[in-house]
């Protein structure tokens, strides 16, 4: 027996963005069908830095698979040229318990989480929806950029970056077809109120964009803040959009974007209108009307991760990608 060591470059490969869609739609429905079973992530703050390690665990039964993804955040890791978000995901065969492979888990969460937004546009966004306004210029941003041309026929990008030379950077290494128009603005306000679809992927902490700058009919993606006490949306936004989520305990227990205008009572908690499973599923509605702002927390769960691990798993056996590793030493 042995263990698949799989690195960044591979889960690339393997993991092309059209098909990992698919598979987070297939987990998306799992986790909300009682198929994938996971609980809430543990967050341990790093003493004396600003930092944090995640561990999400979880099992799914119809991939006969389980493991864990454990992940390192320390966001101002960039000043070293290091990305923000490194680790590994761990997954085992659920018939023995033997750990199939280990993965990096950067280059998955990175596919993954934009995926999981891509299936959220496809089915909520409107079919004519054409301006895309990417929040941020980093890992996220980028990968976002792909899923959303993968679903919808985009004409025009808008980013905004807090610091525009990352803007820059991000549209000058990205070969987006000369097709489409882009374009680097100076206001998250001027990046947002023309949008059809808003792509928030940045570390800030309080708001950074109102209710009162957005386009009826606009599908937002909301990817960024992922703890109880950071959002990028205002209450009012949250208040009057169609709200989504990838998993109701996690949205009502980690995000701040929820769980603050709860608090306030701006909403209650049947304000949460489905998971993207419930929807995918045909379970839950999606969008009912034209101008009606549909709206995707994303926290990320670990349902995701195992079935990209799992499907990555599979391509890299079939093609004999990865180094072999046992654990049993050189008798095995
Ligand atoms: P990166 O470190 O690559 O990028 C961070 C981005 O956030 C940069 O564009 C940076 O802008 C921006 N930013 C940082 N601080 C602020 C601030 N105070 N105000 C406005 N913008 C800010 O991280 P990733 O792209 O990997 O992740 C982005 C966010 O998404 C993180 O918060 C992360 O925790 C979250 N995330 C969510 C997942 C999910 O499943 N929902 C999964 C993975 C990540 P600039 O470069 O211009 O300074």
């Amino acid at each position: 027996m042995h263990t698949l060591i799989i690195n960044r470059d591979d889960v690339e490969r393997l993991l092309p963005m059209p098909k990992c869609i698919e598979l987070m739609r297939e987990a998306l429905i799992a986790a909300s069908l009682g198929d994938a079973q996971f609980p809430l992530r543990t967050v341990l703050p790093v003493a004396g830095r600003n930092g944090y390690m995640a561990l999400m665990s979880g099992q799914h039964r119809g991939i006969g698979a389980m493991g864990a993804k454990i992940i390192s955040i320390f966001p101002e890791n960039h000043q070293a040229g290091l990305e923000s978000h490194q680790g590994v995901v761990l997954l085992f065969d659920t018939n023995a318990g033997y750990p199939l492979a280990i993965i990096d888990a950067a280059a998955i969460t990175a596919i993954r989480t934009a995926a999981a937004s891509g299936a959220a546009t496809e089915a909520l966004a409107r079919s004519d929806a054409e301006t895309l306004c990417i929040l941020g210029s980093g890992v996220q941003a980028k990968s976002h950029l792909q899923a959303m041309l993968a679903v919808r026929k985009i004409k025009c990008v808008k980013i905004w970056s807090r610091r525009s030379q990352n803007a820059r950077q991000f549209l000058d290494t990205y070969n987006l077809s000369p097709r489409i128009k882009s374009e680097i603005v100076s206001s998250v306000q001027e990046a947002v109120e023309d949008a059809d679809i808003i792509c928030s992927t940045t570390a800030a902490a309080e708001p950074i964009v109102k209710a009162s700058w957005l386009k009826p009919g606009a599908h937002i993606n909301a990817v960024g803040a992922c703890t109880p006490t950071t959002r990028e949306f205002d209450s009012e936004t949250i208040r009057q959009a169609s709200v989504s989520v990838d998993c109701y305990e996690s949205a009502f227990r980690e995000a701040g974007e929820i769980m603050i205008p709860l608090s306030e009572k701006r909403i209650g908690k049947g304000h949460i209108k489905a998971e993207l499973g419930e929807v995918f599923a045909g379970r839950k509605n999606g969008r009912k009307k034209g101008a009606e702002i549909t709206f995707f927390k994303s926290l990320g769960i670990a349902a995701e991760d195992l079935v990209a691990a799992h499907f990555i798993w599979q391509q890299a056996t079939e093609m004999t990608i990865g180094a072999k590793f046992s654990f049993e030493g050189s008798h095995s």
